[in-house]
């Protein structure tokens, strides 16, 4: 019982500040996008006004006592075994930072990135120069295909275009949701309607249009002759059940290609998952989304003393439900080294 109010106070404390932050950062953004002038730190980056947030209260942890070391990067099978030996218990809290990629003819072109590679780039280079460094991947006077019509897809279009991009398209593969709920998508339910965000909403203040396209994937990307991207030929899908497994997919429509000139491709198609060689190294399972296996609402892994929270154990999801796994999880650790918890 005091573990829960501790837990729910901090939470909302912490919701309550995250919601402030998130309003500032976002009407800055929108004045941004009004003006087109040129982006400060907290204007390009609506997220990294949020872990500021976090940043701080591990700050705080390490006033509470908590013996808090960065290790650096831990990249293979003989450091998991020494970390492993040296520790009683190991939490792997490592993300699912594994993208999906697009196996289309001309992958190879120079101009393809994954999405989060970009946002990475970017939001490093303003936090270190203001974007002065140059050490980012451009989409000045591109013309940008981002590949997937998600969250990740949402904050590319909204990053191309404060770095000046001639054009921005989004493509998604499955059909637009309804603008209001369908009959069969009553309250309480989840809404399951078409969501127009941030990035979105820049695109048709810039552009004068949604930047979002259905029904639409890539089959081929084209380079020059020095291997550099300059089309990417799309085509349209639609679905059809697999007569083999009854299955719905999407399936390619012949004859509906078209060729988009283009210069940068992001590709925010989702993620695997946490990566192979980490889940190698601690010799630990994984379930069928390729995240690390675990019993329902538990966080022991099947190696001994090794245990898995956020995101490398749900897939890509929120930061409050990572820090609440976190919570949950650091409980049952104590459990498992104690044999009992007060937390
Ligand atoms: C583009 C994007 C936008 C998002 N926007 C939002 C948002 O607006 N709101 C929201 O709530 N959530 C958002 N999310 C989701 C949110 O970021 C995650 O749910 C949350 O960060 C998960 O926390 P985590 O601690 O499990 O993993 P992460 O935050 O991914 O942290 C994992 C850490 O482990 C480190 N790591 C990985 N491998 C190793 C290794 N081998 N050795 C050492 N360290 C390693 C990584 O560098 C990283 O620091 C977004 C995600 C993406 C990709």
């Amino acid at each position: 019982m005091q573990y829960n109010e501790m837990n729910k106070e901090q939470l909302l404390q912490l919701k309550a500040e995250l919601d402030e932050r998130y309003k500032e950062a976002k009407a800055k953004g929108l004045n941004l996008n009004m003006s087109r002038g040129k982006p400060s730190a907290t204007q390009l980056n609506v997220t990294m006004d949020m872990l500021d947030v976090i940043n701080s209260s591990s700050d705080l942890k390490s006033e509470d006592g908590t013996d808090c070391r960065n290790y650096g990067v831990l990249d293979g099978i003989p450091e998991a075994k020494k970390l492993m030996a040296d520790y009683d218990a190991v939490v792997l809290a490592c993300g699912a930072a594994n993208p999906r990629d697009i196996n289309a003819l001309g992958r190879d072109a120079n101009g393809i990135h994954f999405a989060v590679d970009f946002l990475t780039a970017t939001t490093k280079s303003l936090l270190d120069s203001d974007l002065t460094d140059g050490k980012y991947i451009n989409a000045k006077d591109k013309n940008v295909i981002v590949i997937g019509g998600g969250d990740t897809g949402n904050d590319c279009v909204g990053t191309c275009i404060r770095h000046g991009c001639k054009s921005v398209t989004q493509l998604e593969m499955m059909p637009k949701a309804p603008d209001e709920r369908a009959e069969s998508n009553p309250w309480p339910q989840w809404p399951l309607v078409c969501k127009t965000d941030y990035g979105q909403e820049e695109a048709i203040a810039v552009f004068g249009h949604d930047p979002r396209i259905y029904t639409t994937t890539v089959k081929e990307f084209k380079k020059d002759k020095k291997g550099n991207l300059e089309k990417v030929v799309t085509v349209q899908l639609e679905s059809r059940v697999d007569e083999k497994t009854g299955r719905r997919m999407m399936v390619p429509v012949e004859g509906t290609e078209k060729e988009l000139p283009c210069e940068l491709v992001l590709i925010a198609a989702g993620f695997l998952g946490t990566q192979k060689y980490l889940t190698d190294a601690f010799g630990v399972e994984v379930n069928e989304r390729t995240n690390i296996k675990t019993d329902v609402d538990k966080f022991a892994t099947n190696v001994a003393g090794v245990f898995a929270a956020g995101d490398c154990h749900t897939g890509q999801s929120l930061v409050v439900k990572a820090i609440r796994q976190g919570r949950d999880c650091a409980r049952e650790v104590d459990k498992y080294l104690m044999g009992y918890t007060n937390l």
